[in-house]
């Protein structure tokens, strides 16, 4: 049967003329319809924000409860939770149960940290002539921010953009993705349960191009907060003046397979982080570079560690590779590996598609130009490139727009190092592949894919204004 869910403005469930009909990503079929939010819905979001943040300001302790029992809600809805995430996004169910338990993370450890936001003394008194000065510095919340998020995260990269935001005091008008943004409103309805205040958030449900674009233009939004790729950030960066500007983007993320490299350790990881959620990581591994005295060993391993996953039904508990997003996007992946065959590529593995199904494919013998090596793929596709240098490979795989997340394995520390200080990107893995988060770490990318830093910790840093008071003291007493 299909699910009716209205929008959420200002503590109130809002229904509309349009619908926009969500699909079961595996089945194609449409299960839930959702209000679409227009012009006047918009508005009123961010007006129930903007009340909220003036007219009902939580202290930092309730601000710690409420993210605290939603990170509790959502392991006591694990469950359904994690199948519609399935459904939603076609994402195979044991991820899609990493990714509640991930989100329970990031709502815990926002909580802990709107118990430790704070300023600090400044010793102004040190500056001659300022004697009979004190002064101390106040973290203040920013105010209404405006958070737009992609297809495919759709509960724990939203639970990354409201929960430090609240966490910090802020109140939040959220535009999730259009194909996946009944995860959001599930996580609405648990806010609701845990004891928000009306307005602090509000989710809309509507195109990009339409509430994206009329957020944008909102002078009551302070800051804006976007997941997504660097196309949409880019329009994010020339369009939002001088507000506060998060952008967390793309990467055709590099794995360097160094000779001394443990290469079972490697092969087994490589095949997990290529294809999980169908490629569609942003720290997806995409182009592994692999040292020409290891590369045959390596290949045949990784193609080994290939045939061993499984693809099909995302539903079914055993499912390491479901469908794409969308048949579309399964199709345009299909013709980036069509346009590298044709241009000298070979076919080590996969290139099968089936509707929405691409088949785990793994490239060799590709160009630095071709568009599965320079543009973010976002598909279950990888290239195996062999080097001879470290240096020259890593000079060349910073020739990237991207930078978000990169690996290296090796055994050699001397390597690690050079990598460490010399690969351009936001965070560096050594004997492991780029595809690692934890929710509490710093994330976030160099060049295209980004600017400021993820993880409630860090986030709140941009969440947050830091005003400066200085007394000027009777220098009589
Ligand atoms: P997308 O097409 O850029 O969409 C992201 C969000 O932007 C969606 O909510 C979309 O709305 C909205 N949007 C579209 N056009 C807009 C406009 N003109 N103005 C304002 N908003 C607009 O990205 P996606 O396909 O959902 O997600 C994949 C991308 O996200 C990849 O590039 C991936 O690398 C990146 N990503 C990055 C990270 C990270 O942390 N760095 C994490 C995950 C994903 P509609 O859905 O209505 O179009």
């Amino acid at each position: 049967m299909v699910q009716d869910y209205k929008v959420f403005i200002n503590g109130n469930w809002i229904q509309t003329d349009d619908k926009i009909d969500v699909v079961n990503k595996y089945t194609q079929q449409t299960y839930v319809k959702i209000a679409k939010a227009g012009e006047k819905e918009v508005d009123e979001a961010t007006e129930a924000a903007q009340s909220a943040f003036k007219d009902k300001q939580m202290p930092p302790y309730k601000r710690y409860q409420i993210l605290k029992r939603v990170s509790e809600l959502l392991q006591e809805n694990k469950d359904t939770l994690a199948e519609n995430l399935s459904i939603e996004a076609g994402k195979p169910l044991k991820q899609a149960r990493t990714e509640v338990d991930r989100a329970t993370q990031t709502f815990e450890l926002s909580a802990e940290e709107a118990k430790r936001i704070h300023g600090e003394g400044v010793p102004v008194d040190a500056a001659p002539g300022s004697e009979n000065r004190m002064a101390y510095t106040l973290k203040v919340p920013v105010g209404v921010i405006g958070a737009i998020t992609p297809f495919n995260f759709p509960i724990n990269l939203v639970a990354h953009k409201i929960a430090p935001a609240i966490a910090a005091g802020n109140a939040v008008v959220l535009k999730p993705a259009s194909k996946t943004p009944v995860s959001a409103l599930k996580l609405a309805e648990l806010f609701q349960e845990a004891g928000l205040p009306d307005g602090f958030l509000n989710v809309i449900v509507g195109s990009g191009s339409e509430v994206g674009q009329q957020m944008m233009e909102d002078k009551r939004i302070n800051a804006y907060t976007f997941t997504g790729s660097a196309e949409i950030g880019l329009k994010l960066k020339q369009n939002t003046g001088l507000n506060k500007l998060i952008l967390e983007l793309g990467n055709n993320s590099p794995v360097i397979v160094d000779k001394e490299a443990d290469i079972d350790k490697a092969a087994d990881n490589i095949a997990q982080k290529s294809f999980a959620f169908a490629g569609q990581v942003c720290i997806s591994v995409q182009r592994i570079y692999v040292h020409e005295d290891v590369k045959d060993e390596f290949q045949e391993k990784l193609v080994h560690a290939v045939k061993g996953l499984k693809v099909g039904d995302p539903m079914d508990p055993e499912t390491d590779v479901g469908p794409m997003i969308s048949e579309e996007e399964a199709e345009r992946a299909e013709e980036w590996v069509n346009e590298a065959v044709h241009h000298g590529a070979e076919v080590i593995e996969g290139a099968k598609r089936e509707g929405a199904l691409l088949h785990p494919t793994l490239l060799t013998n590709v160009e630095k130009n071709m568009k599965v090596v320079c543009e973010e793929v976002f598909a279950p596709v990888a290239t195996i490139i062999p080097f001879s240098d470290l240096k020259n490979c890593i000079d060349e795989l910073n020739e990237s727009r991207y930078g978000l997340q990169g690996g290296i394995f090796t055994k050699n520390l001397e390597t690690a190092f050079y990598a460490a200080r010399h690969v351009e990107v936001g965070g560096l893995m050594i004997n492991d592949s780029s595809q690692y988060r934890v929710d509490l770490m710093p994330y976030g990318g160099v060049k295209n894919s980004g600017w400021g830093k993820e993880g409630p910790k860090y986030v709140i840093e941009d969440l947050t204004e830091e005003r400066l008071v200085v007394f000027n003291l009777d220098s009589e007493k």
